[in-house]
């Protein structure tokens, strides 16, 4: 298995105790290498048998009503704030970052399952809808429907705050859901799993449940009868998951990439968006979809926030201590991309400001910051997921907003502005933008998180979230019969001839 293959030259192949050969994959700690869980490398067809009793659960599931599963999902919530060390020990363990981030990471998880449990009723119920003056004999009502089974595919970067935007949203909406995680953190998802189950012992078994295995675990997942698909994970993955889910037009979410720009205007409060800015780039070793990767700043005031932003990382060092700033690289082959992106953006005229080429160890990397590197450069182009950041020089907020546009990605963004900020925000393409703070939208429940171009489409999170996970089943309701019937063979020949007169006298002013 990758992970097994990023971390030790180990045979991840290991027989069973009662003799069977099943495969199974490791995951490591990151920072210093120990082996921290086995999980089982699972086949196709124990994939399927998953999505199988998943279907069972899932009616059951759906008849609990929006009260039923906001008790369960209240529950499961209680359960994990309760036992809240022993993930918050589990996820510094396998995924790297800092104790207090992986508590940080679990306080949003908890909040959104908060949000969707007592919100879904709300957003989802029965809705009536108006008629018009051709149907006014009519009711009509909208209702959304669950899917019935939702698998999930997630990351290793956010392995609980991520996949959680579309399990806890999923689930409350009515449906059950297979859960794939990365292959680099299995032991976490599987206690996000167990604690479910935890909570509700006399739930029956189905109504979450994980398949942990590689890519071909994933792969299996999409053809597996699922009715939807929420995938998170990079844009080259994505395509490939799109590919698999077309072959069964299994429909799907795609969370993908960001490559996500920070404007810092002539006005900004300098100190305050160095602050941010250097929260958002180095915060979790970079390795955010949502992190500040570029920075536009206005030539006014480059060299002030220059100064202040290397005040900022000054005292930024990664490390597996109580206090380090962020941990290492979760994925071992990333720290590659990253020597990739910087050492291509120096040699084509990019200034190290602060850090270089040395900063990037076999395990951590210290804080970079490139001064103007080219726009082609793939440190501006392509996700670097690292803790690098590109600062480039613009002579004016319009061309702040070209440069910031001009890349595939469009996840996510942050204006720095005292007087112009929303109007900034407004003029990015981006799926959300935080104005005067970074990655503010990810702690508000009640937005939707979503992308555009390889960023992904569809959204998590709040009430379109919510939508994402139903069909809507449209319901015209006759109450009474007219005396003259449109919809019938038996229309008589006066009211055919009557009809463009009608057209004429509702449609043509
Ligand atoms: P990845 O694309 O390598 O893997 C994601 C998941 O896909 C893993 O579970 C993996 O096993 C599975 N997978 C791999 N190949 C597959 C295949 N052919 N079919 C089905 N499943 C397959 O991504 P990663 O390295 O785990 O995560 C980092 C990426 O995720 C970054 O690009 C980051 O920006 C992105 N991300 C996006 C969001 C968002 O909300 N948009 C959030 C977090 C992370």
């Amino acid at each position: 298995m990758t992970r097994a293959d990023d971390h030790v030259d180990a045979d991840a192949h290991k027989d069973t105790e009662a003799g069977a050969s099943e495969n199974t994959l490791e995951s490591y700690d990151p920072s210093s290498g120990a082996l921290v869980a086995v999980v089982a490398d699972m086949e196709a067809a124990a994939v399927s048998d998953t999505v199988v009793v998943a279907r069972g659960a899932a009616t059951w599931w759906a008849a609990q009503g929006f009260n039923g599963r906001r008790r369960h999902l209240t529950a499961w919530r209680k359960y994990m704030a309760a036992h809240s060390t022993e993930i918050i020990a589990l996820i510094h363990r396998e995924n790297g970052k800092p104790e207090p981030d992986a508590a940080l990471e679990l306080m949003l998880t908890l909040e959104h399952i908060s949000w969707t449990a007592k919100n879904a009723g709300k957003v989802l119920g029965s809705q009536r809808r108006r008629t018009g003056l051709l149907t006014a004999n009519f009711a009509a009502r909208v209702d959304h429907i669950p899917f019935g089974v939702v698998g999930v595919i997630g990351p290793w970067n956010y392995p609980l705050y991520t996949p959680n935007g579309s399990i806890a949203t999923a689930l409350a909406a009515g449906n059950a859901v297979v859960f794939k995680p990365s292959e680099y953190t299995p032991a976490v998802a599987q206690w996000y799993v167990e604690a479910f189950a935890r909570a509700n012992p006399a739930a029956p078994e189905g109504i979450l449940q994980i398949v942990t295995g590689g890519p071909a675990a994933g792969e299996a997942l999409c053809t597996s009868g699922i009715d939807k698909l929420a995938f998170t994970g990079s844009a080259k993955t994505g395509e490939k998951v799109m590919a698999t889910c077309a072959r069964s037009l299994v429909p799907v979410v795609m969370e993908l990439g960001g490559k996500d720009a920070a404007i810092v205007a002539a006005d900004a409060d300098i100190d305050a968006a160095a602050e941010s800015i250097a929260f958002g780039a180095m915060g979790n070793a970079g390795q955010t979809c949502v992190g500040i990767e570029r920075v536009y700043v206005e030539r006014v005031v480059r060299e002030r926030f220059l100064a202040a932003l290397r005040r900022e990382l000054d005292n930024v060092t990664p490390g597996d201590r109580p206090g380090a700033s962020y941990g290492p690289m979760t994925m071992p082959s990333q720290i590659d991309v990253v020597r990739s992106h910087v050492s291509d953006a120096i040699e084509r005229g990019a200034d190290p400001v602060l850090g270089g080429l040395d900063s990037i160890g076999d395990r951590y990397i210290e804080p970079i910051v490139l001064l103007d590197p080219p726009h082609s450069a793939a440190a501006v182009q392509e996700e670097t997921f690292g803790p690098t950041v590109t600062v480039t020089t613009v002579d004016s907020v319009d061309e702040a907003v070209e440069l910031a546009n001009d890349v595939r990605y469009g996840l996510a963004g942050a204006v720095f502005s005292r007087r112009h900020g929303l109007e900034i925000a407004r003029r990015i393409d981006a799926g959300q933008v935080s104005v005067n703070s970074v990655l503010g939208f990810a702690a508000i429940a009640s937005l939707p998180l979503g992308g555009r171009g390889a960023s992904g489409f569809g959204r998590i999170h709040g009430p379109e979230g919510l939508h994402e996970f139903t069909r809507p089943r449209a319901l015209a309701i006759q109450r009474f019969a007219l005396p003259v019937n449109l919809l019938s063979l038996r229309r008589p020949g006066w009211l055919d001839r009557l009809l463009p007169r009608l057209i004429r006298w509702l449609y043509s002013h």
